[in-house]
């Protein structure tokens, strides 16, 4: 796969086409959740090859984007719980039998967050925007369909939470982090940029097949989906890192 620029990746999520850019659509488990997965990486597929040791694999309906580097792996994304263990043996058969050291949460969906357990009693370090944290402190229910979200024990919560931005050194790559602060999916989406491979992963704050679901309940609203957007057009623009 050639690795386009990242204008073009949105311009080519907004027509609906597929590119590295990373999302999937899942609130709670209905049936039609998988229909709204991004279609960058087909279900049970082969993991996706972006070059320089990075890996989009598929944890159900989550496209998960694995950086291997010396050190270890880092994860941007972790699917759901049922699907960790998949998920996990994947990466290692990727890697080699490599340790993961990192791991993003781009908000604090079950569907995205269901690799913390493992990994944060392994050791990982788990980033996230402050507000995924305390929402995985605490019960959510959904008022849509009266599905409970339990919270995740202590040792499965994020341990590095940013506000507004982060940069991190992850086995000799940069990686930039930023509150998309207009809120499209949730109040505490981020995108998780590498930009020496300028390849971002955006979690379900934008999709390439259809608009993103805004769940009103944890602070995603639908002027988010424009600032959303407006955020990774102008400010993510390389010229001005
Ligand atoms: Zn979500």
């Amino acid at each position: 796969m050639t690795l386009l620029s990242r204008r073009k990746l949105l311009e080519n999520a907004l027509r609906g086409a597929a590119g590295a850019w990373l999302g999937s659509m899942t609130l709670g488990r209905s049936a039609h959740a998988q229909l709204r997965a991004a279609r960058l990486q087909p279900a049970g597929g082969a993991p996706l090859d972006l070059g320089g040791g990075m890996h989009v694999l598929r944890a159900g309906a989550t496209n998960v984007l694995a950086v291997i580097d010396a050190d270890g792996v880092a994860l941007v994304d972790g699917g759901a719980s049922t699907e960790s263990t998949a998920l996990l043996e994947s990466v290692a058969e990727l890697s080699g039998g490599k340790t993961v050291h990192t791991l993003f949460n781009t908000h604090w969906h079950p569907d995205h967050t269901g690799s913390n357990e493992p990994l944060g009693a392994a050791g990982a370090t788990i980033v996230s925007h402050v507000n995924t944290k305390l929402w995985l402190t605490t019960d959510v229910t959904w008022p849509w369909n009266g599905e409970t979200v339990l919270p995740l024990p202590k040792s499965a919560l994020p341990t590095r939470t940013f506000y507004t931005e982060d940069e991190l050194e992850v086995g000799g790559r940069t990686v930039r982090c930023g509150h998309l602060r207009d809120c499209p999916h949730t109040d505490g989406d981020i995108y998780v940029y590498f930009p020496d491979e300028n390849v971002m992963a955006v979690g379900d704050a934008v999709r390439g097949d259809g608009w993103p679901e805004i769940d009103w309940w944890t602070g995603g609203w639908l002027g988010g989906i424009v600032g959303g957007l407006g955020t990774l057009f102008s400010g993510l623009d390389p010229v001005l890192f």
